[in-house]
């Protein structure tokens, strides 16, 4: 159809009331961060926390994080408790198994840092990021169940920031960790 001219202007708001450009990577991300699918794991007391984040109070299913108890199908893992040496290796391998792209939220004192054993402790790993990348530290002894929601708030904010191609170089470069006695 030919438009007439005097109901272009017309046609011309319809269209920018409903049609949406976007690039494609935009459009990945945006759905990358709407549907974080989150491996259940968790090794001590930080996990009752993210535990009651799961209930219906704090309902995390509404930033479309759904949790999964295989890393095949998680691409989110947030390491709630003390990481132990000989946990350490089965942490990387779960890692590995996850798809990318992939995220890590490191939840507590104790996974950041060691925590309390961080200073005469040989068996607990001082800092999860000595075996695998994270993305978000999220502090605490406990953190509350509303700091781990802001903590998925800034990865969101993370992932709608970067760029699909540049995390995969990023993840593939952090492949291989070593677990080392300090
Ligand atoms: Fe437990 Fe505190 Fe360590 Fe979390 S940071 S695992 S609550 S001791």
């Amino acid at each position: 159809k030919v438009l007439n001219p005097i109901e272009r202007p017309q046609v011309t708001q319809d269209l920018a009331n409903n049609v949406v450009l976007t690039t494609l990577n935009d459009l990945y991300d945006w759905a990358r961060l709407s549907s974080l699918w989150p491996l259940l794991y968790g090794t001590s007391c930080c996990f009752i926390e993210f535990a009651a984040l799961i209930g219906s109070r704090f309902d995390f299913d509404r930033f479309g994080l759904i949790p999964r108890s295989s890393p095949r199908q998680a691409d989110l893992i947030i390491t709630a408790g003390t990481v132990t040496m000989k946990m350490a290796p089965a942490l990387v391998r779960l890692y590995e198994q996850m798809p990318e792209p992939k995220y890590v939220i490191a939840m507590g004192a104790c996974t950041i840092t060691g925590g309390m054993f961080s200073t005469d402790s040989y068996t607990v790993v001082r800092g999860v990021d000595k075996v695998i990348p994270v993305d978000v530290y999220l502090p605490g002894c406990p953190p509350k169940p509303e700091a781990i929601i802001d903590a998925i708030i800034k990865l969101r904010k993370k992932i709608a920031q970067e760029d699909a191609r540049e995390r995969s170089l990023y993840e593939q470069s952090h492949r291989y960790f070593t677990v080392q006695h300090e």
